[in-house]
């Protein structure tokens, strides 16, 4: 059987052996972690392990730790008027958040929608400064909301600037930071963020579990699910124990990763789609970008169908993101870049990993030479020209 290449972990990072080992060591544990007996202390230490794993790959106390199903929920559990904190305890008046941020935070979070705002992103998707700053003067409270990395270019937003410009006006500052750890350093005390959302299965662990981290003296003051008072009272339902072991070890896993590597394979396959295809557009190519993040743009070709090639080719990869993939519609995050619909449509994403093969971007770029072309509709090829 054909050897498959999975180029597409921004979507989901195949499952590290020790996130696996620690998820089949905690399902073998019984016991409730809100239960005072041995069995109850022993799932208890699991859940208490794993959040000191996750605080330490963030730069955080384990107390500022909130395990969620995902970094969906921490996104809706963050982005509530109802934060508090020790100088300020009345509801945030306004939320803003960049046109190019997943869709759980473009929906506007817990705010009513006429009290959210979308902010406008230069060409590499970056949040206009001086706009945000504008912005801010039409708020008493605001909260904004601007994501580390793009899930779909890769571009990093520079957060320690947009914090500088969010604090001076009162503001607080959520970052969705979901496609960072493992790649990037990704640490609250350096990015001077407020509450920042985590997922799990972008950095190897398991799918359904998140963490909303929060500075340490912010209070979310209106939990998203309300109930037995686990997590502190600001996440309630019985821990999903083994999803929560699995994060803490994939965490504990994020500063091995070899970043460098990633960057050299990226750097490679991007040079050997421009060889083959000069007209390609390499999306951000002049921005700050993660080392395993590529958007590529052919002008004429159809993502779909190209990917359906690549696909039968053994080759995973995803067009814009995989929450909008599968349904023909431009991305978002490109039209706020600026790109005209036909070709924010053209667009593919490859996403490596650390485990990714150099064997693997050359299997990809044989296929690339092999299917691309022929894709090539002639509208695109007079667009190009
Ligand atoms: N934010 C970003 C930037 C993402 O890439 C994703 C996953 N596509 C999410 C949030 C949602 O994360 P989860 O799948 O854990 O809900």
């Amino acid at each position: 059987m054909m050897q498959r290449v999975y180029f597409d972990w921004n979507a989901t990072a195949p499952l590290l052996p020790e996130a696996r080992a620690a998820m089949i060591a905690a399902l073998e544990t019984t016991g409730n972690a809100s239960s005072v007996h041995a069995e109850g202390r022993a799932a208890r230490a699991i859940v208490e392990r794993a959040r000191a794993q996750v605080a330490a790959l963030v730069g955080v106390e384990p107390k500022q730790v909130t395990f969620t199903s995902g970094a969906t929920e921490a996104n809706m559990l963050a982005l509530t008027p109802h934060l508090e904190t020790g100088e300020e305890r009345a509801p945030r008046d306004r939320l803003f958040v960049s046109a190019v941020e997943h869709p759980s935070v473009i929906c506007g979070g817990r705010f009513a929608p006429g009290a959210s705002e979308t902010l406008a992103v230069d060409a590499d998707g970056i949040v206009d400064l001086a706009a945000l700053g504008a912005a801010l003067s039409r708020a008493q409270r605001p909260l904004v909301s601007v994501m580390l990395a793009n899930n779909e270019t890769g571009v990093i937003a520079p957060i320690r600037r947009v914090a500088e410009i969010v604090h001076a006006a009162g503001g607080l500052l959520h970052v969705d930071a979901a496609q960072a750890p493992g790649r990037i350093r990704c640490r609250m005390d350096e990015l001077h963020a407020d509450l920042m959302s985590i997922s799990a299965h972008k950095l190897g662990g398991p799918q359904g579990v998140g963490a909303l981290i929060r500075r340490a003296d912010l209070h979310v003051a209106d939990p998203l699910v309300k109930g037995g008072g686990q997590e502190r009272g600001l996440r309630a339902g019985t821990e999903n124990v083994a999803a929560i072991a699995g994060f803490g070890a994939a965490a504990g896993m994020a500063a091995a990763a070899d970043a460098t590597r990633m960057a050299a394979l990226r750097d490679r396959l991007e040079a050997g789609i421009l060889a083959a295809t000069p007209e390609a557009i390499i999306v951000g190519a002049g921005a700050a970008r993660l080392p395993n993040t590529t958007l590529v743009l052919v002008p004429g070709m159809k993502a779909e169908t190209a990917l359906i090639a690549f696909d039968l080719n053994g080759i995973a990869l995803s067009s814009g993101s995989a929450c909008s993939s599968g349904k023909v519609r431009a991305s978002h995050v490109l039209a706020a870049m600026g790109f005209a619909p036909p070709l924010a449509r053209a667009a593919l994403r490859i996403s490596l990993g650390r485990s990714s093969q150099e064997a693997e971007v050359d299997r990809f770029l044989e296929t690339w030479k092999m299917v691309v072309r022929p894709l090539l509709s002639k509208e695109g090829r007079e667009l190009a020209a």
